[in-house]
């Protein structure tokens, strides 16, 4: 027997019977599914994005085990480099404790500590939220089989000239001390300032103005660029020009980088320090003279300024400038800085010896494969995002100056400059026999998550498991990593395997607050889940997020969606504690009613609207159609229909199987989406073997009548709409009203008569049916379906005098509030300048004003007929 309320606080006790019954290891029969985990990092705690990226997982998983699919969820996580060695130099520091002082050794098994700490907690967060992966299976990008995965690839990649090694320029955060990938780096718009310098010809008179924003890097000046067709300055190409501070002398080159519409059209060259500027060095090999070094601290090369930080730095070159008098003026600008996406430190473009992929060999494949289909992306529209990003790629810079992560499989010889990468470290160099050093650098943490759904099937060896469940079903994840990791996952993919890794992209938003806005820490509106789930359990927070999807968009997560989840589970634990109190025999025969089959067609279009719904990875949708079936079709529906039977001796046995038959197809439905508040109720059902985790999914098999169907369905529509009539007329609860009904279809009106008691109770009425032929009553109320008619006389229920001035005074209110909602849509240009969201609401809120003065004129003329 069920308790009188459901205790989410049983959902651990619920998650042990599942974890220790092996329902989530793949059957090993039936399709394959399966889904590579996005593996949290080792130091997260569950935050609103995993819970619902996960739920969606974990739903589209229980739907297939439930279908009889070979289903596989593989879970794992990551050790997501910078993030986690910036936490743990935060807890060193505060034991006054340094990295560099303590060695690599020392601090990697500090790292490793902390890792099984915090690992553990988002684990057991997965499991609180009801994830169900096979456990069995779980990875670490660190562990062995991954590293020697990552090790493999990066050699292949070497060997086939796709990894190289040079000085170029690159992001540079000063504070995290690496360098970082261009997607790492988060631009915003500063106010800031456009400083116009002069520098003087070296023979004769004369000067070239240049503008720059960052005056402390003029100091690492090695050229004045001007477009080659630049009229202006077509005679100064060549000759030289004096700098200004260092007494350098500079060429004036001519580059088609230099846009004659910045400024004066002349622009400073620092090879050092900027991207551009770095490619015009490039191309008229300039000398690179770096001025800033990797701390952020102006270097020996800055003369006089050597050791100033960046920003005293400027404003000790601004004023020696302006001591010079070169400087000629400042002008306020807003512009673009990038700054670290971790830190927040602003980035320092520096050139430095780095590794890198080369990337366009790789990104034309991922591209195509997304062209030609054989990658599905959800929604649709990412597609374009997503191959424009490609078709565009830069190379990838992969090594970082850290130690937490992939060391990188490259040893350099010092006798003799050669560098050797390999799977292990060679005994000595091939060159000239002298010892080697590896590679101080780790490899970017995208780099292993990068190969993530084939490394933790087992490659690069070819086991059973990578043979049976790659390429993946689909990857779930939020769009805001569409770069950082589902591209490189299909170039890799297709690289290393010649299959694109997943066939279906899921994408989902992000989640925003009630309001729409982003969560954040300063804003104080974040949603811890773990909060949500003591509070209200996981089925409430699964289904407040599961229903509020729709792929591609951002969701709101609005608090009474999770109370409407909370109130989903109170609703079915009642309804399974009403038909438990029937004590329903799964052995006796069911009844076979017209009431009856159309619950069992209802069902299966329910069950088929979700399997639909399913395949196109729209869980909301999936989500609401149970939703709907539940609580309307079988909750308020069925149940009030079927009472009548249950109460009459003979009929109850019959009845009872029907609803204990469709409250286990319920379950089904619901599980996916609610799979504690299911699981309980289902171990509770007669007759129940086994867990509904592991059972099978809703058998069709109403019988296909249409008739039973079309009826019940009018009957429900009519009971519908007595009940409106009723309200409009403000008939007060428990008083009866009578209804009539006209019927064109005789056997339609025979078949009501028969079911008048039914009606009766369900309307609060007292029903009589009437030939068509017959006039229609005076002074009533009336509402039609197509070849139904109903009415509501109204004489004896009101006092038609008073009802009448309450409903022409609503009138007039309604007209004041109608005119009003006019004038606002009419005001000049609204329609044009407002955003299209509000238009629409105040267009509806004028909708529903007219709809409200339709239905109170409708009244007042059935009451002038009294
Ligand atoms: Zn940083
Ligand atoms: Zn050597």
């Amino acid at each position: 027997m069920l308790e009188s309320r459901y205790d989410p606080s049983r959902e651990s006790e619920i998650y042990r019977l599942w974890e220790n019954s092996g329902a989530c290891v793949p059957s090993g029969r039936g399709a394959v599914r399966s889904i590579a985990m996005p593996p949290p990092n080792v130091t997260g705690v569950l935050h609103i994005g995993h819970a619902l990226d996960n739920s969606m997982q974990d739903a589209l998983m229980r739907y297939w085990r439930l279908r009889g699919d070979d289903a596989l969820w593989l879970p794992g996580t990551d050790h997501a480099g910078i993030a986690t060695q910036v936490k743990v130099e935060e807890e060193l520091a505060k034991e006054g404790l340094d990295r560099r002082a303590m060695g690599r050794e020392a601090f990697l098994e500090r790292v490793y500590a902390f890792k099984d700490r915090s690992q553990h907690t988002i684990l057991s967060q997965l499991r609180a939220l009801g994830a169900l992966p096979d456990w069995q299976r779980q990875r670490f990008t660190l562990d062995e089989g991954l590293s020697r995965a990552v090790r493999t690839a990066f050699v292949r990649l070497y060997e086939e000239g796709l990894i190289y090694r040079g000085d170029y320029l690159v992001n540079w955060c000063p504070s995290c001390r690496t360098a970082i990938s261009d997607i790492e780096v988060e631009y915003e718009e500063r106010e800031g300032a456009l400083y116009h310098l002069r520098y003087p010809l070296v023979d004769g008179d004369g000067y070239l103005e240049v503008a720059t924003t960052r005056p402390e890097t003029m100091l690492g000046d090695t050229a004045v660029a001007v477009h080659p067709d630049d009229a202006r300055y077509q005679g100064l190409v060549g000759r030289l020009l004096r700098h200004p501070l260092t007494g350098r002398e500079i060429p004036v080159v001519a580059d088609a980088a230099a846009d004659p519409e910045f400024g004066t059209g002349a622009v400073k060259v620092t090879p050092a320090h900027d991207p551009t500027d770095f490619e015009i060095g490039q191309r008229h090999h300039l000398a690179t003279i770096q001025v800033i070094g990797e701390d952020g601290r102006m270097t020996d090369a800055a003369g006089a300024f050597a050791g100033l930080g960046r920003d005293e730095a400027r404003r000790a070159v601004v004023a020696a400038l302006e001591a010079e008098g070169v400087l000629q003026r400042i002008e306020p600008i807003r512009h673009n800085v990038g700054s670290c996406e971790r830190c927040g430190t602003l980035i320092e473009p520096l050139v430095s010896r780095q590794w890198f992929v080369r990337m366009r060999p790789l990104a034309e494949p991922a591209a195509q494969a997304a062209r030609d289909g054989r990658l599905e992306i959800w929604p649709e529209r990412l597609r374009k995002v997503y191959t424009d990003w490609l078709d565009n790629i830069r190379d990838w810079c992969v090594s970082r100056q850290l130690w937490w992560g992939h060391r990188i499989p490259a040893w350099h010889c010092d006798g003799c400059g050669e560098t050797v990468v390999a799977m292990a470290a060679p005994a000595s160099c091939p060159q000239c026999g002298g010892g080697l050093r590896q590679d101080e650098d780790v490899l970017d943490t995208w780099f292993s998550s990068a190969l993530w759904p084939f490394s933790t099937l087992g490659w690069p060896e070819e086991t059973a498991d990578l043979r049976q469940y790659y390429p993946t079903t689909a990857l779930v994840t939020g769009y805001d990593i569409l770069f950082f990791w589902v591209a490189r996952m299909v170039m890799t993919g297709m690289h290393f395997t010649g299959e694109v890794p997943f066939r279906h992209v899921v994408l989902h938003g992000l989640v925003r607050d009630a309001k729409g806005r982003k969560m954040s820490k300063s804003l104080g509106n974040g949603v811890d889940p773990m909060e949500i789930i003591r509070e209200h359990g996981a089925d409430a927070l699964r289904f407040g997020l599961l229903t509020g999807t729709t792929p591609g968009q951002d969701i709101r997560l609005n608090p009474e969606r999770i109370l409407e989840g909370r109130n989903f589970a109170n609703k079915l634990w009642n309804a399974a504690r009403f038909v438990l109190a029937q004590e329903p025999d799964p052995a006796a025969q069911p009844a076979d009613d017209d009431v009856d089959r159309w619950l069992l067609a209802r069902r299966d279009a329910a069950a088929a609207g979700m399997a639909e719904a399913f395949e196109r990875f729209e869980l909301g949708e999936a989500g609401r159609i149970a939703y709907d079936f539940v609580w309307g079709t079988y909750c308020d529906w069925y149940l009030e229909l079927a009472k009548p039977r249950l109460a009459d001796p003979a009929q109850a046995k019959a009845v009872g199987r029907v609803l204990l038959d469709v409250l286990r197809d319920a379950l089904r439905m619901v599980h996916p989406f609610q799979p504690f508040v299911t699981e309980a109720i289902w171990q509770e059902l007669p007759d129940t073997r086994g867990l509904l985790a592991a059972d099978r999914w809703v058998e069709a098999g109403g019988a296909a009548d249409e008739t039973a169907l079309r009826r019940v369905d009018r009957f429900t529509e009519a009971v519908r709409l007595a009940r409106n009539l009723r309200a409009e007329l403000g008939i007060r609860q428990g008083q009866r009203a009578p209804i009539v009904l006209r019927a064109e279809d005789p056997a339609e009106a025979a078949w009501l008569g028969a079911r008048r008691d039914l009606f009766d109770r369900l309307a609060q009425a007292e029903l009589s049916l009437q030939d068509p032929g017959e006039p229609a009553p005076r002074g009533a109320l009336s509402g039609r379906l197509a070849g139904l008619e109903i009415y509501l006389p109204a004489a004896g229920l009101v006092d038609p005098a008073a009802e009448l001035g309450r409903v022409q005074a609503e009138l007039r209110q309604l007209g004041a509030e109608i005119e009003q909602q006019e004038g606002r849509l009419a005001r000049p240009h609204f329609r044009d300048r407002a955003p299209e969201a509000v238009v629409a609401k105040e267009e509806a809120r004028l909708q529903e004003l007219l709809d409200r003065r339709r239905r109170a004129e409708r009244r007042a003329q059935a009451l002038s007929e009294l």
